[in-house]
């Protein structure tokens, strides 16, 4: 693209549909670098220069979803299931603020044996001996669950849109449709959860236009947070043999986000650093704010399988959270030490 025209497209305060895939389709590593300067000051100017950590627990890898694209999904009979105990879950949490971190992330797959109540106790246990904010990350579940949940303390909830194309959205979910997870997505928001979603990038059959539709729709949703990852193949699903996800796509998509979202946090993520080894400080760069170190414990750990061969860190939670911070300071940034809550509302005292 001529310099010209693409700095005229960076200048502007609203980005039309168009602007949006003429970045998410330049081509010359050139551009790539002012797309990602632009991403960089706003991601500055906007959130500073704080990265947050939340340590994620992965408590159960049973799902009763059929998602093409995921490991976790029900068919998948190639996969040793696991749930952790309540005892189990609230020791994880007890590990991840003694080191120092003060947002707990608790994902599974959609497991309704975990009923309402036990999560209910999970976060109430949590609450009571800890100075955190909890986001959950359990899937679609009854609208009466998440206010039990939002009033047990839970503070943000995380369910990404997945793909913006609901004829996409329909065949990766076998028959479900974008129109009611964009409700559940709305409901979690309006009874005050601090709201995180986002897509993945590089799925079967997905172009340009749907991703530039996929931040759209971020901003539509005004999300307080949002996830942006590559597609990884997973062995035992229907989408086995696919391609990785692109990650230059997936760092001008994210570039893009920072510059429309402005001030929702983007973590770098664990599957950019899959297809990387440098995929965080790639992801800080092009205006990431969090990195979400995983603390689920041996043996549950390596059975999280979303997908294969994850990024492998330090089998020591504790040890790879040191080298975090040396990487985050390595380029410049300051740990957040606080619970780095939505930059939508403000920080409680
Ligand atoms: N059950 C929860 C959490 C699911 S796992 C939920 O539905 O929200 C967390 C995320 O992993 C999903 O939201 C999806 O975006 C991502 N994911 C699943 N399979 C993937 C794959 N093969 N490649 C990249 N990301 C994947």
């Amino acid at each position: 693209m001529k310099n010209i025209s693409l700095n005229t497209i960076l200048e502007k305060d609203n980005l039309t549909k168009k602007d949006i895939v003429s970045l998410l389709s330049l081509k010359d590593p050139l551009d790539f670098k002012l797309l990602y300067q632009k991403a960089d000051d706003v991601r500055k100017e906007y959130c500073g220069d704080e990265v947050h950590l939340r340590g994620i627990i992965e408590f159960s890898n049973y799902c009763d979803q059929h998602c093409l694209y995921c490991g976790l999904r029900l068919h998948n009979t190639g996969l040793e299931r696991y749930r952790m105990t309540k005892e189990e879950i609230i020791n994880a949490a007890h590990f991840i603020y003694e080191s120092g971190i003060r947002t707990i992330v608790l994902q599974s797959g959609e497991d309704h044996k975990f009923d309402c109540k036990e999560i209910e106790e999970i976060i109430t246990a949590i609450k009571k001996d800890l100075d955190v904010a909890i986001t959950l990350s359990t899937g679609e579940r009854e609208f009466y669950e998440y206010k039990r949940w939002k009033d047990a303390g839970a503070d943000r909830y995380l369910l990404k849109h997945e793909t913006a194309n609901p004829k996409l959205y329909s065949v990766y979910h076998q028959g479900d449709e974008l129109d009611e997870r964009i409700e559940h997505i709305k409901y979690l928001k309006s009874i005050g959860f601090q709201v995180g979603s986002g897509n993945i990038i590089g799925l079967p059959q997905q172009t340009i236009k749907d991703v530039a539709n996929d931040i759209l729709l971020l901003k539509e949703l005004d999300v307080d947070m949002c996830s942006i990852s590559p597609f990884i193949p997973s062995q035992n699903t229907p989408y086995r043999n696919e391609e990785n996800g692109d990650i230059n796509l997936v760092l001008r998509t994210m570039a893009v986000a920072r510059i429309v979202l402005r001030n929702s946090h983007i973590p770098a993520t664990t599957a950019l650093a899959t297809l990387g080894s440098d995929g965080r400080e790639k992801g800080l760069d092009v205006g990431a704010n969090v990195i979400m170190p995983n603390f689920t414990p041996q043996p549950y750990k390596e059975k999280y399988l979303i997908y294969e061969n994850k990024a492998r860190t330090d089998s020591d939670p504790k040890i790879f959270v040191k080298q975090l911070h040396k990487l985050i300071e390595s380029v410049g940034r300051k740990v957040g030490n606080t619970k780095g809550h939505s930059l939508k509302v403000k920080e409680e005292a």
